[in-house]
């Protein structure tokens, strides 16, 4: 049970102590925001489509053969590239006081001779800047620059004992970095700047941290960092208006220069506490973000070992960054705690991790550390990868996602309502419901928190709301205007149980459109407990064959709004479990409903107390996935956009270009699905593909971009059909439009 009493405390405390201060976003700069935020007058960053990332190492420097690298970017037809350039070391001959150098640099201008080759390929080059370390003797010059500990003591590197971490909220990043910029963007022909381990280090206790914390908070920073905590959360958030001042600061310099130039942090919005999504949204040109390969490594912050993340990771920066470019950094080689860096990963991984997020959106960027390549297994691959997306570049030049469904994306209240033992326990309702809608073949989208607004809902015809514990007050008036216009919500769980500031309402914000109000009580573990599927029930058709299936972990407990319609779902409580002899009821049924599906005006919604999203989540129950698909379904109570038949798993995306829709379909079966590495390709089919076209849209030809084979499609209408014989990785049913 959620200790309801303790949450006041705590978020009353919030409040007065001023936090409100740091959570909204600080404002643009006037003049860049008169441009649109950060998005470049010219808009070249729409154009790259292909990026390579070539991370140098100290002993690179006139040992590497520039000559290899721009053979491979043309044989691959990479059309944006990212260099290292400076920060704590140096590649080429900076002059800046304590600007660290690569060893044995000399004159040698590595970076320079790569950024000339590039530019004469007609690429695009971002300059790599990491700052988050500093040598001995830039140390010695500048103590004040060290990132320290609790008790003041500067930080070694943890990994190379000859380095000191610098603080990345004072002098070093906002005093000594606006030089090195300014010396690289007056020196070489970059077109922006991407940000290694910039924002990443966490706490700092410095002596200029602390005075500034302290002018701004008027407290100490707190030595008990848990975000559920609200001094922390207040650190938190400090830490992130001192970034966003950041980015802003850098981004006035490298405009100075040149003004379609800019700065973007090269890790995505999470830290100890995420950033507003609206925050980086409108600050970003285009994100580029490290989701390097799956891991066994189950923190917060992890890959996972699922093949289809990356697609999750792709639809996840779009949902604060819209129709601008996202990319998601992939890298080669095996990603794990061991930090094998100049591994390589075999063929089939990399293809289904790099295919995973370009069917989502994502504009692939492969990252290789080290100019001097050990193993070269990986470069046909990623040859081939890029050609085959050169080659269709005109069919991945999205210009929108054709999904009505969206998902609701909240991380921050994740952190912030369950700390860092609860977090993953909130989180793990998004994912349950994302796995749901993946393996149910609807087609969605998500959207982050802080674009939820009449205009940006009106691509959704459908919103998903997993436990979305806080909602302002204008939110759920937001929702309950889209349901009035024909809108449909699936909410689960304590969905609008708080305001936007983690003040429990007593009820739900939005009990109106539930049909039922909070009893002011969660049940934190429910035991074998059971669902009785009310048959007949338009909401449960085609789930005739179950009548009853396994209960949902936790219920949030609820009274109906006086009589309503039947419910499709009820209660059978929980009963006794041992010993065998014992384990009957005497209740197996009970009015008490456990959806609650009502048409509201002209639109629908579907409410569900227990924690069925989060519940898949953890266990994958079959019944389970049926239920969540039914009722998305009936909230739909229209055929999908794009609708697959065939065996398996795949995970499906549907595309519209300047003359083209596009329909993706990823092979997921694979026994590496789930874990591992994909060992080989074991291709799937056939699929049949129906397609919803655009109103007006007339189909004149379909092809199969994976197979190369143009196909006869049936029309009906605006529904196309189309038979894809087999996917190997990715298929893509291109449509072209008269
Ligand atoms: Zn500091």
């Amino acid at each position: 049970m959620r200790p309801l009493e303790h949450e006041m405390d705590r978020r009353s405390l919030l409040r007065t102590a001023g936090v409100a201060a740091f959570t909204g976003m600080v404002p643009l700069d006037a003049a860049i925001a008169a441009r649109g935020g950060y998005r470049s007058p010219a808009r070249w960053e729409e154009g790259p489509m292909r990026w390579f990332q070539l991370a140098f190492t100290e002993d690179d420097p006139g040992r590497f053969d520039p000559r290899f690298w721009l053979d491979y970017f043309r044989e691959i037809r990479a059309d944006g590239v990212c260099l290292s350039a400076g920060g704590g070391v140096a590649f080429y001959p900076t002059k800046v006081p304590n600007h660290g150098k690569a060893r044995g640099l000399g004159e040698q201008d590595p970076f320079g001779t790569m950024v000339k080759g590039c530019k004469d390929l007609g690429m695009r080059v971002l300059g790599r800047i990491d700052t988050h370390a500093m040598a001995t003797d830039v140390f010695q010059a500048h103590p004040e620059w060290a990132a320290c500990t609790a008790d003041g003591e500067p930080r070694k590197h943890w990994t190379a004992p000859d380095l000191y971490l610098t603080c990345p909220y004072t002098d070093y990043n906002f005093k000594l970095m606006p030089q090195v910029l300014q010396e690289i963007a007056r020196n070489y022909a970059v077109d922006g700047y991407f940000g290694n381990r910039v924002n990443t280090l966490g706490v700092c206790y410095c002596e200029g941290c602390r005075t500034l914390y302290h002018a701004a908070a008027g407290a100490e920073i707190p030595t008990e960092l848990d975000t559920a905590r609200p001094e922390a959360a207040r650190y938190w958030n400090w830490t992130q208006s001192r970034f966003l001042l950041l980015n802003d600061l850098w981004n006035r310099i490298i405009r100075a220069t040149n003004a379609n130039g800019f700065f973007v942090y090269g890790t995505e919005r999470r830290g100890a506490l995420d950033y507003v999504g609206k925050d980086l949204g409108e600050r970003n040109p285009a994100v580029f973000c490290d989701r390097q390969a799956r891991s066994t490594d189950q923190g917060l912050f992890a890959t996972g070992s699922l093949a289809w993340n990356n697609g999750r990771f792709a639809k996840e920066l779009r949902a604060y960054m819209g129709d601008k470019p996202v990319s998601n950094i992939i890298s080669v080689g095996v990603e794990e705690e061991y930090r094998w860096k100049d591994s390589v990963q075999n063929e089939a991984e990399i293809r289904i991790w790099a295919h995973s997020a370009i069917a989502q959106g994502s504009r692939p960027w492969i990252t290789k550390f080290n100019a001097k390549p050990f193993d070269k297994r990986w470069m046909p691959v990623v040859s081939d990868i890029y050609r085959w997306l050169a080659t269709n570049e005109r069919y991945l030049r999205n210009t929108g996602n054709l999904a009505t469904i969206g998902m609701i994306l909240d991380p921050r209240t994740a952190a912030l309502e369950g700390g860092n033992k609860g977090r993953a326990e909130i989180e793990l309702h998004r994912f349950g419901f994302y796995e749901a809608l993946l393996e149910a073949r609807l087609p969605f989208d998500e959207l982050d928190i802080s674009y939820l607004d009449a205009k940006q809902l009106e691509r959704f015809r459908v919103l998903i709301l997993p436990n979305l514990v806080r909602l302002s007050d204008v939110q759920c008036e937001t929702l309950r205007q889209f349901v009035r216009k024909g809108g449909r919500i699936v909410a689960t769980h304590e969905t609008s149980l708080h305001d936007e500031n983690g003040e429990s309402r007593g009820n739900f914000g939005l009990a109106d459109l539930f049909g039922c109000r909070f009893d002011g009580k969660v049940e934190e573990r429910v035991q074998n407990s059971y669902l009785t599927l009310r048959h007949p029930s338009p909401i449960l058709a085609g789930l005739e064959g179950i009548p009853r299936c396994i209960g949902a972990v936790k219920r949030v407990m609820v009274t109906p709004d006086g009589p309503s319609e039947p419910a499709p779902l009820t209660l059978v409580p929980s009963y006794q479990d041992l010993p065998m002899e014992r384990v009957f009821t005497t209740t197996p049924t009970t009015d008490v409903p456990m959806a609650f599906c009502r048409n509201v005006g002209s639109g629908r919604v579907v409410y569900l107390p227990m924690d069925l999203d989060r519940t898949f989540g953890e266990l994958r129950d079959s019944d389970h996935l049926a239920l969540l698909h039914a009722m998305v379904a009936w909230a739909a109570g229209e055929p999908a956009p794009m609708r697959v038949t065939g065996p398996g798993i795949i995970d499906m995306a549907y595309w519209r270009q300047a003359k083209s829709v596009a329909a993706h379909i990823v092979n997921y079966n694979n026994p590496m699905t789930m874990a591992g590495s994909y060992r080989e390709v074991l291709p799937a089919g056939p699929y049949e593909v129906e397609l919803q076209l655009p109103p007006g849209a007339t189909p004149v030809s379909a092809t199969l971009l994976e197979s190369g084979a143009k196909v006869p499609f049936e029309r009906n209408g605006q529904r196309l059909k189309v038979r894809v014989p087999s996917v190997r990785y990715h298929e893509i049913v291109a449509v072209d439009l008269a």
